[in-house]
């Protein structure tokens, strides 16, 4: 019995040094002490931060249905803001790590939005059951303002709560805190309609919005010269769209004037280009010239 036990405790001094080098890949110790990280004698200058966008999103579920789409599939947020009316946002993916809600997509000459992004789901069905198949007999294209569901107002408080605090901490520009339509027009309309940008701007200095009075400017401007498809395409692009080069509107290049006008002409989404919606775009582009750094 004793003989038994002393071959057992040998073999496993043996076998476990063994099984250390296969699971590591042979890594070997560089030196006897380890090397020291120096952070504190020497600063780069030239840096930013990784995270430079907030995306807004709804689950078009309710709550039970969004949790279980975003705990266990292949969809992730790092957010998740239901209807309860409760003190809770719930934190699914840690800041630090990437969340799987973007997709194809892309804003302000960068693609790969889930890599630099915090997404935020908000629990609210979208399109109201009744007009869910609207588009399908009807001469519309898009859905229009009243068949949006609205959200909750604890929803909104918690949104901008949330919001606010990630901006700060990761200085965001207002102009990169955008819907999913946004960075994906032709594949989402989420947050849709009914989701109060101008609002939020308004009264908690949340995201981009155009100064009315700028924007009467260019409706005067664009009154006494009609500008060509392509330049409405480029003041599209400069303010951080992607959209085709063809000198037409296409479905693809109405989808993002349709994904404009959710954000910026709530009211009136066409997916038609107009003067007012023409002189909202310059008069953000206004506003929020420039670009982030691309280094
Ligand atoms: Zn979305």
């Amino acid at each position: 019995m004793a003989k038994n036990l002393t071959t057992l405790a040998l073999a496993s001094l043996l076998t476990l040094p063994l099984i250390g080098c296969m699971t590591t890949n042979n890594v070997q110790p560089i030196a006897t002490k380890p090397f020291v990280i120096d952070s504190e004698t020497y600063q780069s200058a030239g840096k930013s931060q990784r995270i430079k966008f907030i995306v807004l999103h709804y689950t078009v579920s309710d709550n039970e249905r969004s949790i279980q789409l975003l705990t266990k599939g292949k969809v992730s947020a790092h957010y998740l803001i239901m209807d309860n009316d409760d003190d809770k946002i719930y934190n699914l993916v840690p800041e630090g790590e990437r969340a799987w809600h973007a997709g194809d997509g892309g804003f302000a000459g960068r693609t790969i939005l889930n890599d630099t992004s915090i997404g935020i789901e908000i629990v609210n069905k979208g399109i109201q059951p009744q007009y869910k198949d609207a588009l399908k007999d009807s001469e519309l294209d898009y859905h229009p303002y009243k068949h949006f569901v609205e959200f909750d107002e604890v929803q909104i408080k918690k949104v901008a709560q949330l919001v606010q605090d990630i901006a700060m901490r990761y200085d965001i520009s207002p102009k990169n805190i955008i819907g999913h339509s946004d960075l994906a027009p032709s594949r989402k309309i989420d947050p849709g309609a009914k989701f109060p940008w101008q609002r939020l701007h308004e009264e908690y200095g949340i995201a981009a919005w155009y100064d009315e009075a700028d924007k009467q400017f260019f409706m005067k401007e664009t009154q006494l010269a009609t500008p060509t498809i392509p330049e409405v395409k480029q003041a599209f692009r400069d303010y951080g769209y992607q959209i085709n080069s063809t000198a037409e509107w296409d479905k693809a290049s109405r989808d993002v004037i349709y994904a404009f006008q959710l954000h910026f002409r709530p009211l009136k989404p066409t997916g038609q280009m107009d003067i007012e919606t023409y002189a909202i775009l310059k008069a953000l582009n206004k506003k929020y010239a420039g670009r982030d750094d691309f280094y």
